[in-house]
């Protein structure tokens, strides 16, 4: 096996992470922005009216972003002559507008509120994830509400929602070698890693932003450099400043959820770094010894990262959620500093926004590993493919206070820089 060979290997952990990237964005878009911006009602209109009202500006803006991103993205990848050609015979507009974006153009698009805790949602009839996502998963403690058009609903609630759905299939099977018949039209070339045959693992190029690796990474491994979260978030900005701009308030405030949820997403130290916590060093090593057959610490390496992954986001997740339901203290969601609010800025996306989640990679790893009480069933994780087993309370058992502390402290500290990302990108789009 060649050099450039020994990390196609790499990275089979991506198929992991799919469904479980920061498992509830909708709690903290919510928590962050609710009392430090109003929220007004708006109407909810459907995409096909959206697009017919607006046909002929948002495909100009789409050709031109193409422009735009050709010369301001880093190893973006053009629209290719022939989507355009394909793009253009289409008469459905919003499959039109999804192959423009390059979107999964079977993912259909429901009317619905992501159920935020304590809130009321009676009067709404319930709807199932699986009716909502493109591919049913296990979703814990998520709860959904219908809604439809013409009803009047409040912005938070949607763009709390809209955070989390990218997740539901909008990034599934773009490549390739995915085996759709939009994934060979794209042109995002061959899956970027991972497993191109496992549904989910699809979407990860699309939610992980490997923006600050160093070059000898890249060189043994090119396609490390194709992910594609800055894309998404710069798509969907210029979206929700386009329906800003035209009055089109529900679809602004979907828009903006969609970009939040890729931010989100990469201040995540696990979406922003290859293997946080380990040295290049390191990885080229394991990398070398698996490519001449000595497989054992490639596999142990693989197994540690996609655990402390799952076991991280969890973590996480209950934390908020207990917090949030006890009426804890979450002012480090919501109060900044004046000098931390700066306006978001996209010329910093890779530079500070993913390179400086991926400096707290390191420092999460101890804390995790010092955390982890019952090696055994945290080392069985990774053979659970669904996560609905994780017995998270026998993983982490904290032998003493501060270890404990060590790890909520250094989880709230990242969950401060999502929602300072959060905050800034609504004040761009909302508050100018
Ligand atoms: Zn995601």
């Amino acid at each position: 096996m060649g050099y450039k060979k020994i990390f196609t290997v790499f990275l089979i952990l991506s198929i992991f992470i799919l469904g479980f990237s920061w498992e509830n964005h909708t709690l903290i878009t919510y928590i962050t922005l609710s009392g430090n911006f109003g929220t007004e009602k708006v109407t909810v209109k459907s995409i096909e009216d959206f697009l017919h009202d607006n046909e002929k500006e948002i495909f100009d803006m789409l050709y031109e972003a193409d422009t735009e991103f050709s010369s301001e993205i880093k190893n973006y990848k053009p629209i290719p002559e022939e989507l355009k050609k394909y793009a253009d015979n289409e008469k459905n507009t919003v499959k039109k507008f999804f192959y423009l974006l390059r979107i999964n153009p079977e993912y259909s698009v429901k009317y619905f509120l992501k159920e935020v805790p304590g809130n009321n949602y009676e009067n709404y009839k319930k709807i199932n994830f699986k009716d909502i996502a493109y591919a049913d998963y296990f979703y814990p403690d998520a709860l959904y509400s219908e809604i439809s058009t013409g009803n009047d609903i409040n912005s938070l609630e949607i763009i709390s929602t809209a955070s989390d759905e990218p997740d539901y299939g909008f990034d599934i099977g773009l490549f390739d070698d995915n085996d759709t018949y939009y994934g060979k039209i794209y042109g995002f070339g061959d899956q970027s890693f991972g497993n191109p045959k496992v549904i989910f693992g699809s979407q990860a190029p699309f939610h992980m932003g490997f923006y600050n690796e160093s070059g000898i990474i890249y060189f043994a491994s090119p396609s490390m450099k194709n992910t594609y979260p800055e894309l998404r978030i710069r798509q969907f900005e210029k979206l929700a400043q386009f329906a800003y701009s035209k009055g089109e308030m529900y679809w602004a405030y979907r828009f903006a959820g969609w970009a939040l949820h890729y931010i989100q997403d990469i201040t995540m130290p696990y979406h922003s770094a290859i293997m946080p916590g380990k040295s290049t060093f390191e990885l080229l090593w394991v990398a070398a010894l698996d490519a001449v057959g000595i497989k054992g610490p490639y596999n142990n390496v693989l197994d540690e990262v996609t655990n402390k992954h799952i076991v991280f986001e969890r973590f996480q997740m209950k934390k908020l959620y207990e917090d949030y339901e006890k009426g804890a203290d979450l002012s480090y969601l919501k109060v900044f500093t004046d000098d931390e609010t700066e306006e978001f800025d996209d010329y910093k996306i890779r530079s500070e926004l993913s390179n400086n989640s991926k400096k707290f990679g390191k420092d999460l790893d101890k804390k995790i590993n010092k955390a982890i009480y019952d090696k055994e069933k945290y080392n069985n994780l990774v053979n659970i493919y669904d996560s609905q087993n994780i017995d998270l309370e026998a993983i982490l058992k904290f032998r003493d206070s501060q270890e404990y502390e060590n790890l909520y402290e250094i989880t709230k500290t990242i969950n401060h820089r999502t929602a300072l990302y959060t905050y800034s990108f609504y004040k761009k789009i909302f508050e100018k």
